[in-house]
């Protein structure tokens, strides 16, 4: 029996454990790119250690995805990796820029140059739109981006487009509004938030600083996301896909149903920390995933009390206060 095959940048991140996960149960053959280490981890796919293929591969060497697009030739091909952490941009423009846009041009024109028949998924980001005036924000809103790292994707979204009618590639561009899960690094709020809920139950902590509590964010299960970007790939034709949940929450609600998941009022243990405070949004960042849908049939199956239960459960297990088997 064929089965087919897919190449995945990122698989050691969260997005790519998830997507190794449902190619894997849909008896693909996976291939995942990860950087050139002299003892290489796996990060969040480490579990899949021996049902995966490994090439090594560096956004930051063009030539080195060439390569393993002209070797792996797949089926399909999954452009999760980027440096993911936003405020980093600001430290690295041009590492960003390079290792974003230069690194998905590179991707693009090995597929169209070594592997025409391969379908490739790239991973943007709703922070492409920036100040734009729409919330939510739908495919065709106006992108005004206001941070290297959404000005780099929002390249790569258009490089997408770009070869898509300029070369015939089957290639879509996936709009990734946040998604998190119990794989999410402790950097980013919600996962922070969802660890700190744990360790405070189980009296390891006492409180937890966060900045500012109003900041909304359109939050989906990462699992979910994932879907949707296999979704893409299995229609007649390419396009690109908002995946969000279409309702934006704050930090303080998503705070309240963690805590309060564990039996704890989430204002007893907050404490806001100036230095964290971030510029206010102009236009709340709420995606419209009424296109994916529609034409994709994507459907979230985690509610967002559903996602942040989870993640407090991950995280109350991961510090021992919890003893049920994980979800699958
Ligand atoms: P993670 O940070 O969990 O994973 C990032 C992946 O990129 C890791 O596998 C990492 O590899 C890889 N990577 C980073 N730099 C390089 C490099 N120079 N060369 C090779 N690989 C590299 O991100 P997510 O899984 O959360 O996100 C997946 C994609 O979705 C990203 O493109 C992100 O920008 C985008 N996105 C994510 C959102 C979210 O909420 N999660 C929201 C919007 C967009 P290593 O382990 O070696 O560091």
């Amino acid at each position: 029996m064929s089965h087919k095959s897919a190449l995945v940048t990122g698989i050691t991140g969260q997005d790519g454990s998830f997507l190794a996960e449902l190619l894997l149960e849909r008896d693909y053959r996976v291939t995942g790119v990860i950087r050139p280490r002299a003892a290489p981890s796996l990060g969040s796919s480490e579990h899949l250690r021996g049902r995966i293929e490994l090439i090594e591969g560096d956004l930051l060497e063009p030539d080195s995805l060439r390569q393993a697009v002209a070797v792996a030739r797949p089926d399909e091909l999954y452009h999760l990796a980027a440096p993911s952490f936003v405020p980093d941009s600001w430290c690295r423009p041009a590492e960003t820029v390079a290792a974003i846009a230069v690194a998905t041009a590179a991707l693009l024109e090995a597929v169209r140059d070594r592997s025409e028949r391969t379908r490739v998924f790239v991973a943007g980001s709703g922070a492409m739109f920036g100040t734009a005036p729409d919330s939510p924000q739908h495919e065709g809103t106006p992108c005004r981006p206001e941070s290297p790292y959404a000005t780099a994707k929002l390249a790569a979204h258009q490089l997408v487009g770009q070869l898509r009618a300029h070369d015939g590639l089957f290639a879509c561009s996936g709009i990734l509004y946040n998604h998190e899960s119990e794989r999410r690094p402790e950097s980013f709020v919600a996962r922070k938030i969802a660890r700190a809920a744990a360790a405070i139950k189980l009296g390891l902590a006492q409180e937890v600083e966060l900045g500012d509590l109003t900041v909304v964010r359109d939050w989906s299960f990462a699992g979910d996301i994932m879907q949707g970007a296999w979704l893409a790939l299995r229609q007649d034709q390419p396009d690109d896909y908002i995946f969000a949940s279409g309702t934006g929450r704050t930090v303080a609600e998503l705070a309240a149903v963690a805590f309060g998941h564990l039996g704890l009022d989430a204002q007893d243990h907050i404490r806001v920390d100036p230095n964290l405070v971030r510029q206010p949004e102009a236009t709340p960042r709420i995606g419209d995933p009424r296109r994916a849908r529609e034409r994709l049939g994507w459907r979230p199956g985690l509610s967002f009390d559903e996602l942040v239960r989870r993640m407090v459960d991950a995280d109350m297990r991961a510090l021992g206060g919890l003893t049920s088997a994980p979800p699958h």
